[in-house]
């Protein structure tokens, strides 16, 4: 579905991708691994249209989306795409339901309709009952399961993801990866995570490792929760801690 091929991009002197190519299907999962500086964010954020590469070319579904002009930029990016970042993406003065209406509300979906399918998203996600709560009230989990369903609750066909478990402890960014991957399998999503913790890479499908702006290696996952998504998930949306 997203596909990059030559993807260039410098600041300067440093060259932050140095010729990348790398493919995402629908379904599928990517993590994006690799030292500090490497190139993982200039990456996903070429492959997002939030920068334009130097050189090279993006492929969403066969069509060059890198050469797109504002605003059809913002509103591929709004119509096609999903984000979660590390923290700081809910809008801390709205209410979680709101903060997940959005997305909708931004796509012309009316208020209320916006709110009535924003809160379906809570119950599966394990935060029944936050559905009024603000972002600073909730734990850094629950907040990132909100951010979550901001993401996908558009339909999105490529989902983002930049250290979504950074900020978390280590069991409880299981339980977010678990369940981003399971449900960006289910909807049919590509899914794109950079992140620095092997656990986390290990839910995706394959694994792309790169150093000094490319791609040095890939791998195929071959642990068993990539391929079942079951178990941890589900029991993170029961437990709703
Ligand atoms: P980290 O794991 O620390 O987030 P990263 O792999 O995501 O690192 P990038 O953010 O992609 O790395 O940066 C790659 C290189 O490009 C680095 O040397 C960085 O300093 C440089 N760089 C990235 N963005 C900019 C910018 N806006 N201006 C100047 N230099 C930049
Ligand atoms: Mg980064």
């Amino acid at each position: 579905v997203l596909q990059g091929t030559g993807l260039a991009r410098s600041f300067g002197e440093t060259r932050a991708l140095d010729g990348v190519d790398i493919a995402v299907r629908a379904g599928e999962s990517l993590a994006v691994m690799g030292p500090s500086g490497s190139g993982k964010s200039t990456l996903l954020h070429c492959l997002a249209g939030i920068e334009r590469p130097d050189a090279g070319q993006v492929l969403l579904d066969g069509t060059r989306v890198d050469e797109l002009r504002e605003p059809h930029r913002s509103e591929l990016r709004r119509t096609r795409y999903g984000f979660v970042f590390q923290f700081g993406q809910l809008l801390p003065e709205l209410p979680a339901a709101e903060n997940v209406a959005l997305p909708l509300m931004l796509g012309g979906t009316a208020r209320r309709e916006a709110e009535r399918r924003a809160r379906e998203w809570f119950a599966p996600l394990g935060l029944a009952g936050k559905e009024d709560s603000r972002p600073g009230e909730l734990s850094g989990g629950q907040a990132q399961r909100v951010a979550l369903a901001r993401a996908l609750v558009a339909g999105a066909q490529v989902v983002f993801a930049d250290e979504p478990t950074g900020a978390l402890d280590q069991a409880t960014g299981q339980d977010v990866i678990a369940l981003l991957t399971r449900i960006t399998r289910e909807q049919n999503a590509a899914l794109v995570v950079v992140t620095h913790d092997p656990s986390v890479a290990r839910w995706c499908d394959r694994t792309a490792h790169m150093r000094d702006g490319r791609i040095v290696r890939e791998e195929t996952s071959t642990s068993t929760n990539a391929s079942t998504h079951t178990g941890a998930g589900a029991a993170a949306a029961a437990e709703g801690g």
